[in-house]
């Protein structure tokens, strides 16, 4: 029987996503009203539980002759573990003609305050959005989130929402995007039915507006904002924003706005210190229930600096390739798929010390030596960083070009000029002549 399910997928789907997902899945259990399925791991599940219920189901109905319900399960502890997709917010307004908008938004339900990982560079906004989701309206409206993509504002938003929803189910917790609210809008307009529009926003409770950037330009929802906005504000409601930059660099925004977004607090989100990203990585694993081995989660953590949702992206595909694979989790089997996300030109490891001696006037005995001399060790940290990006050292093979350090060292150098760089211009235009002078060393020896 399983077989006959397999072959009807096999014919439907491409074969990369059949032999990825489905493939790999077993026939655990089989009843009459039910079916059980188990996947080779909680993000195979995942994965199958969002994208591809439906088309089992349909298949295993056609050879059966009748529905039936399918559970998943991962081998390891026999757990159901499948989550909604997405939780429906109370935001639909049917009106009597049938139209229903505004649509309701969606809530990821991974998004909470408990999966969230507190570190330096986010404490502030996380306390800032805690103590909203406690007592909204209260200390810091509106609450204004910014930070680069992938850093974790939709994340708080909705970690606000969920706590309030969990709280108060009847709640009016109202999370848009700024699309959103603006395509409410334009068929608000097109409905004639401004009126109703404006009621449904100003009965939420707590009001969340995502990627406000994006009101860049377009006048009439401004202004239509504007007054949701101080509609709520009066009535003591909460309002929470979230925009990749802050009010004063938004091209075109209204100075009105600008002066309400600052009037509450202004909570940006730097880019995490390794320790987070390293924090980040464990938290998200043990939650599926997976055990990575220390190396391979440094090895993501240093390669991935900037952007949480592409280190998570890293860690999901090291996953997925090494149960397909079934490989043992190393970092040298993950090398396929984790390409590295700099440029990159391979040299030996002596160039790169005399280049680093030469440009930095540090003798390479000064460079090999456990001097702690300011100069001396930032060009230890820089030679580090670059032998970490330009050759296939590892950690503890690049502690012992320079005589013989730890490869935490190594480590915690190169998150240190990651780190560095982004403040100091001049670090900057440094490693930027170091990468031209590498690039012409290479092209020259090669
Ligand atoms: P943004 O809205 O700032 O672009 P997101 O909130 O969508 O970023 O976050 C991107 C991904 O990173 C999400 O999967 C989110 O769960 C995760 N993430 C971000 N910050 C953290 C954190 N501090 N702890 C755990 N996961 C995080
Ligand atoms: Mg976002």
């Amino acid at each position: 029987f399983w077989n006959q399910v397999l072959e009807r997928l096999q014919s439907q789907l491409t074969r990369p996503a059949f032999e990825t997902w489905i493939q790999t899945a077993k026939l655990k259990d089989l009843q009459d009203h039910c079916l059980v399925i188990e996947a080779a791991n909680p993000f195979i599940l995942n994965h199958l539980q969002k994208n591809y219920l439906k088309i089992i189901a349909e298949a295993v109905q056609e050879i059966l002759g009748h529905p039936i319900e399918i559970y998943l399960t991962t081998g390891e502890n026999g757990a159901i573990l499948g989550e909604p997709d997405h939780i429906e917010l109370n935001t639909v307004i049917e009106s009597v003609d049938g139209t229903e908008h505004p649509k309701p938004s969606k809530l990821n339900p991974r998004y909470t305050f408990s999966r969230f990982v507190v570190g330096p560079t986010n404490r502030m906004a996380h306390a800032a959005a805690l103590s909203v989701a406690e007592s909204p309206g209260r200390d810091f409206n509106p609450l204004f989130l910014c930070g680069g993509v992938g850093l974790g504002k939709t994340h708080l938003m909705q970690a606000i929402a969920h706590y309030r929803l969990e709280c108060y189910p009847t709640s009016n917790i109202f999370y848009v995007s700024t699309e959103q609210f603006t395509n409410d809008l334009i068929a608000a307009i097109r409905q004639d039915s401004l009126e109703k529009f404006r009621e449904h926003y100003r009965t939420a409770d707590v009001l969340l507006v995502d990627d406000i950037q994006f009101i860049e330009g377009k006048e009439y929802t401004q202004e239509e904002f504007f007054h949701t906005f101080n509609t709520l504000y009066e009535a003591g409601k909460q309002v929470v924003i979230a925009s990749d930059r802050p009010p004063k660099y938004i091209p075109s925004l209204q100075d009105r706005l600008i002066s309400r977004f600052s009037m509450g607090l202004i909570a940006d989100i730097q880019v995490p210190d390794l320790e987070t990203r390293i924090a980040i990585l464990q938290k998200k694993v043990a939650y599926e229930n997976m055990q990575l081995p220390r190396d391979v989660i440094e090895y993501l953590a240093t390669n991935y600096t900037s952007n949480i949702r592409e280190l998570e992206g890293a860690l999901l595909r090291a996953i997925t390739y090494i149960s397909i694979s079934a490989l043992p989790m190393t970092v040298d089997n993950l090398a396929p798929v984790l390409n590295p996300p700099v440029d990159r030109l391979v040299t030996s490891p002596d160039i790169l010390i005399n280049l680093i001696s030469d440009v930095f006037k540090v003798s390479v005995e000064d460079l090999k030596s456990n001097s702690r001399r300011r100069e001396i060790s930032l060009a230890r940290q820089v030679g580090m960083y670059l032998m970490r990006q330009h050759t296939d050292l590892s950690l503890p093979r690049i502690g012992e070009e320079f005589g013989g350090k730890d490869h935490t060292t190594v480590m915690y150098s190169c998150d240190k000029i990651n780190q560095l760089q982004q403040k100091d211009f001049h670090l900057r235009q440094t490693l930027s002549q170091l990468n031209d002078r590498i690039k012409q060393l290479t092209l020259t020896s090669s």
